[in-house]
């Protein structure tokens, strides 16, 4: 987390001045150009502190000019340095200035374009938020194929660069599935229109994919076009509970036999993640330190009674075979939301108690619970960590060491809680974790992406032909480097 201190200026940028910021006032509709003093605008540190302060981790942005653009054709031929920014929810700093960068948000480019309510298909601004759209889309039958916590300020576009995951994916798949075209805006100024809204179209080498993760490093995403999903007639959400990871896994496999094609999230968190949240949340008390572990189960189908019937079979068969301790069910819409937050809340209530590192891992799912265990010996060992203490003590540098996540996916987020950021214990933590991942050919970022924080161990999980392939394609659409630069390639 000490990332930015380590990145030198590239000396082929020239340093940003007033004449540039005064060239984008005079183009921009009024409003579009938030500066400081420095560069003629009345903007304060504290104005320009949300678009400098990337979520979980100690780093801070340096940009004193951010550019709202309002629709695509503002964009303008620059050789400046730039950094899209979508809401600013990604955590690993992709969306930060370094230097003078200029940052491009997109928070004023918030449109619907059109829907095809027939064949589902949304196209819109890259600005529009998440949740919104979502809600958009409920009103026509219709839903967003991609949920995560940070659906209340993340924007499709923000999505999209990331190619976020989240708790649907399970049902919906990546976006590299369900986003049918981009437009976008590339380095050498030029609109690339690729906002197709066909399904199939086998026309040669299909470029959006490339934008899709990239993160703003081969141009600004301005519009999207992406295949919405029936939003489900009958949804169930259930909370089980359990005394061993091999019964999570249990709980797995019995799900996928019964709910199978109505399976719509299948999410797991430890006892301690659990705690953490129902106690910085207050709410809960009821099953609060019970249990080992919990999983969250919802379904998403057609038909109320259809489904409540696999719910139930599931249930009977994971008591009759004593997988689980427990089960809460939501008895309605409300509750289903109630539940949910629980989850959604995991990160955060981390981080009410200490700085939270949150390593976003690939790897086999029977191997989730021991990279959690393995990490806690490793961290005892060093005497950084005694597991004993509770989470509040101030007597060791880790606090805690959490495992949650996707686990339908194979995606652990594994937790760190200290009590402090310290540059030395990153170096080691990092190391341990990434060879661990590389030992079972595993990815180092299963949805959160490289951002500025990970370029440098990207080899990890990336062999040196794919990096130098990617950064083939970094100078041929980007030859001077000017789309968000010091991230994502080493
Ligand atoms: P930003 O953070 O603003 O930007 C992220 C990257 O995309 C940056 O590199 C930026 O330069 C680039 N970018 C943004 N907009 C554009 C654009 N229009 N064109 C080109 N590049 C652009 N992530 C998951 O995958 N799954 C989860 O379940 C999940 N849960 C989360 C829960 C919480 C509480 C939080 C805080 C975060 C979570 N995240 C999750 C991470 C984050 O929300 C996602 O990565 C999200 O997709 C980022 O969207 P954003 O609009 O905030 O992008």
């Amino acid at each position: 987390n000490q990332s930015s201190a380590s990145k030198t200026r590239d000396p082929r940028f020239k340093k940003l001045e007033l004449a540039d910021v005064e060239y984008f006032r005079s183009i921009l509709p009024p409003g579009s150009v938030l500066s400081s003093p420095e560069f003629k605008g009345n903007s304060t540190e504290q104005d320009l502190l949300p678009y400098n302060t990337p979520v979980y981790t100690s780093e801070v942005g340096h940009a004193q000019v951010v550019l709202l653009p309002t629709c695509t054709l503002e964009f303008t031929v620059t050789l400046e340095p730039i950094v899209p920014q979508g809401g600013n929810t990604g955590t690993l700093a992709g969306s930060m200035t370094v230097y003078d960068e200029i940052a491009i948000n997109m928070s004023k480019m918030n449109s619907i374009r059109s829907l095809d309510e027939n064949a589902g298909v949304l196209v819109c601004d890259a600005g529009c938020i998440l949740e919104e759209l979502d809600k958009k889309l409920n009103d026509h039958g219709l839903c967003m194929p991609v949920d995560l916590g940070a659906k209340g300020s993340c924007h499709i576009g923000g999505n999209v660069s990331t190619n976020a995951g989240g708790i649907r994916l399970i049902k919906y798949g990546s976006l590299h599935g369900s986003v049918l075209g981009l437009e976008v805006v590339l380095p050498n100024g030029k609109i690339l229109d690729n906002l197709s809204i066909l399904r199939k179209d086998n026309t040669g080498y299909d470029i959006k994919q490339l934008f899709i993760g990239a993160e703003g490093t081969l141009g600004i995403i301005t519009g999207v076009s992406i295949l919405a999903a029936k939003k489900p007639k009958a949804t169930h959400m259930v909370i089980f509970c359990m005394n061993s990871y091999e019964k999570v896994l249990l709980t797995f496999k019995k799900a996928k036999e019964h709910l199978s094609e109505i399976l719509s999230a299948f999410e797991y968190c430890d006892a301690t993640s659990m705690n953490i949240t129902l106690d910085t949340q207050n709410k809960h008390n009821t099953f609060k330190k019970k249990h080992n572990y919990y999983v969250f189960i919802e379904t998403g189908g057609s038909n109320q009674q259809h489904d409540q019937e696999k719910i139930t079979d599931l249930f009977e068969d994971l008591q009759g075979s004593n997988t689980i301790e427990e089960g809460i069910f939501a008895q309605d819409s409300a509750q289903i939301t109630k539940l949910w937050e629980i989850r959604e809340f995991m990160i955060l209530s981390h981080n009410k108690i200490g700085d939270t590192y949150t390593l976003d891992l690939s790897i086999p799912i029977d191997t989730a619970d021991k990279a959690v265990q393995d990490l806690k010996k490793f961290l005892t060992e060093s005497k950084y960590y005694d597991e004993s203490l509770p989470v509040t003590n101030d007597k060791f540098h880790v606090k805690c060491v959490t495992g949650f996540g996707h686990i339908g996916d194979g995606n652990l987020h594994l937790n760190i809680v200290v009590d402090k950021y310290r540059h030395e214990f990153t170096e080691l933590l990092e190391k341990f974790v990434f060879e661990y991942v590389k030992n079972l050919k595993g990815s180092i970022s299963a949805e959160h992406g490289i951002g500025l924080l990970k370029p440098d161990f990207l080899h990890y999980s990336k062999s040196s032909e794919a990096i130098e392939l990617m950064q083939t394609i970094k100078k041929a659409i980007d030859p001077k480097g000017i789309m968000n630069p010091y991230k994502v390639l080493p």
